[in-house]
């Protein structure tokens, strides 16, 4: 059955993403995706789409990404009780440990994948965009165990502000260049990541790093993530004997959530959640919550939603997490949205920051603030439904986040 996106009911759509008929022929989740790009990229993104299409699943390419993921990356991440958080918050809290995954998040996973098939390919150089800095981390420590020379570019506002991340992209050996076009933040860094790749693209693979960007991006981009939600359900299968009531993970550009969401999406019993940064509120350019403030329209060759003003200007934006500090989100996750698949609502600066201190004090984990707006969703969805199980998506640690943390918990004088 397919439904003709523009007339279908979310029931119908509903009907048609658990029949898994998404993306469709045309990169299409529903109304959202697609590939709007000059027609240069065009020849390069559909070779891309041919090289997905060949490798991504093949027996091949798998077993050599299963012992990559295993031996190096920290596959199969743990599965954690959260016995003395949910004791506090009153229902049973389940972690995927994604922070436990090498380089410190989830990115690995696609970064990884990419890598290896970028060498599948035949590309001889990677380009990639970073905004914080943990997708040029995650990128340069693949293309380093790969042996593929690796450019990141990142705008000259998030080089000054993520420092020690530059730092480690640089002796994981890959290049650094800095963007001062634009808004000088992740924003340009796309742009010009894209500009690098349309002048050679044979020899040259982009190596994205969220379920955005024109099609196959964000398609391949979901494959490479399923396998958090996959070793998820089989793990709480074997630790509780059935599936949680509910799943919850924070979106950016959505990726962690994708992940986590794709094998939960035809368990209709199981309540999905995804959490935006609802920043220091509602209004333009005081948040990141593109699903809950957003409007329709197109950035970085994808139709999904984004924050922009009455005449279609993208909007800054803002976020204490600065993973989360994007103006647009994957099209998979506004057809979700508009499905009624997911419920998304968002975290406060200040709620996810309390979610950071809650999760040191009780399990000894301290968590990336993106990943701690999942959890302070969480809070409020256990204090709903005592003695349910919920099963948070803990995209990374928060090591990385130590000098907000120094300005905002630590500075309000605690222990
Ligand atoms: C980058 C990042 C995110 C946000 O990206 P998604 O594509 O939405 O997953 C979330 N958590 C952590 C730890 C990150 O590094």
């Amino acid at each position: 059955m397919s439904v003709s996106a523009a007339s279908a009911s979310p029931e119908q759509l509903l009907a048609a993403l658990i029949a898994g008929e998404y993306p469709d022929a045309r990169g299409r989740f529903g109304p959202f995706g697609g590939r709007y790009v000059p027609e240069t990229l065009i020849p390069a993104l559909e070779r891309l789409e041919r090289g997905v299409r060949t490798h991504l699943h093949a027996a091949e390419f798998r077993a050599e990404l299963d012992a990559q993921l295993a031996s190096w990356a920290g596959r199969p991440t743990a599965l954690t009780h959260a016995a003395r958080l949910s004791a506090r918050w009153g229902a049973e809290v389940w972690l995927k440990r994604e922070d436990l995954a090498h380089t410190g998040a989830h990115k690995i996973n696609n970064a990884l994948g990419q890598a290896l098939l970028a060498r599948r390919l035949g590309a001889r150089r990677i380009v990639a965009e970073t905004g914080a800095g943990q997708h040029g981390v995650a990128s340069a420590a693949a293309c380093a165990r790969l042996g593929l020379p690796c450019t990141v570019y990142m705008g000259s506002l998030d080089m000054e502000r993520q420092a020690p991340n530059v730092g480690r992209m640089r002796l994981l050996g890959a290049e650094v260049v800095p963007v001062t076009s634009g808004d000088r933040t992740l924003r340009a860094a796309i742009d010009e990541a894209l500009r690098d790749w349309v002048s050679d693209p044979l020899e040259t693979y982009y190596l994205l790093g969220s379920v955005v960007g024109p099609h196959p991006y964000p398609y391949l981009v979901r494959e490479l993530q399923a396998v958090i939600g996959r070793e998820a359900r089989a793990q709480i299968l074997a630790a509780t004997g059935r599936l949680p009531r509910a799943l919850i993970a924070c979106v950016g550009g959505g990726s962690n959530a994708i992940g986590a969401f794709h094998a939960f999406i035809a368990d209709r019993a199981v309540e999905i959640l995804g959490v935006e940064a609802g920043g220091r509120g509602p209004a333009l350019g005081e948040n990141a919550a593109t699903l809950a403030f957003g409007t329709p329209g197109v950035l970085h060759g994808t139709y999904s939603l984004l924050l922009q003003d009455a005449e279609g200007q993208v909007q800054e934006t803002h976020s204490v997490s600065a993973g989360l500090d994007y103006p647009g989100v994957g099209p998979e996750h506004a057809l979700l949205a508009a499905a009624g698949r997911v419920q998304y609502g968002t975290s406060s600066d200040a709620d996810a920051l309390a979610a950071v201190r809650a999760l040191c004090e009780c399990e000894g984990i301290l968590p990336a603030i993106e990943s701690a707006h999942a959890l302070a969703g969480a809070m409020r969805w256990a204090q709903q439904h005592p003695g349910d199980t919920i099963l948070v998506c803990l995209s990374g640690r928060g090591d990385k986040d130590m000098p907000t943390l120094q300005r905002t918990l630590l500075a309000e004088g605690q222990p």
